[in-house]
């Protein structure tokens, strides 16, 4: 009961410190975290990349270097992906246009409604590839292709002579769609 009178001061005195401690931690902790240079994003302590962009905070000058140059190789790539998928969409709605047109003037010419709305549906799945592959390049021109191929199949198989008729706008159309699905499969690689 006698030491009730001097212990309060030195409960208190450790109270003060373990508090100053705790608070200059909490305080000084944060001005400790860096931020990414070019994404500012917090990077930890223990961490040399950017865990949003890659980009090699704690690392060489040589490693900062080759970051920006691969993102500039990358955004030239998928530039140049995007226009060859541009080209492919080009050739869906070209395809969609001469089906069209196709549909049209064999009607006219034979009064063959079979063919016009054979046609008819063409047009309008090409038309939607065209506007999917916006979203999905990738499966819209694959689909886009193989129905393609397979209606150059089937005209073939019923009359031989139309795999000649037109070869070299099939040819460059079956090109861009290759093409294009490429660019899609690298586009896809590169984001992952
Ligand atoms: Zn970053």
């Amino acid at each position: 009961m006698k030491k009730e009178g001097v212990c309060p001061p030195f409960f208190i005195l450790s109270f003060i410190l373990a508090f100053y401690f705790i608070m200059d931690e909490l305080i000084s902790r944060p001005e400790e975290v860096l931020h990414c240079s070019q994404c500012q994003t917090p990077i930890s302590s223990d961490h040399k990349f950017c865990v949003n962009c890659g980009f090699p905070e704690r690392g060489s000058d040589r490693e900062k270097s080759g970051f920006h140059a691969n993102r500039v190789l990358n955004a030239r790539r998928s530039q140049m992906a995007k226009k060859e998928i541009k080209s492919g969409r080009n050739s869906l709605l070209i395809i969609a246009g001469l089906s069209f047109l196709f549909g049209i003037g064999y009607f006219f010419l034979h009064d063959d409604t079979a063919t016009l709305i054979a046609s008819g549906i063409l047009t309008i799945v090409y038309l939607g590839l065209a506007y999917w592959s916006q979203q999905r390049p990738l499966i819209a021109l694959v689909l886009g292709l193989l129905v393609y191929l397979t209606t150059i199949v089937i005209n073939a198989i019923v009359d031989p002579e139309t795999i000649y008729k037109g070869i070299i706008v099939k040819v460059l159309i079956i090109v861009f769609l290759s093409k294009g699905i490429n660019s899609a499969l690298q586009l896809r690689k590169t984001q992952i």
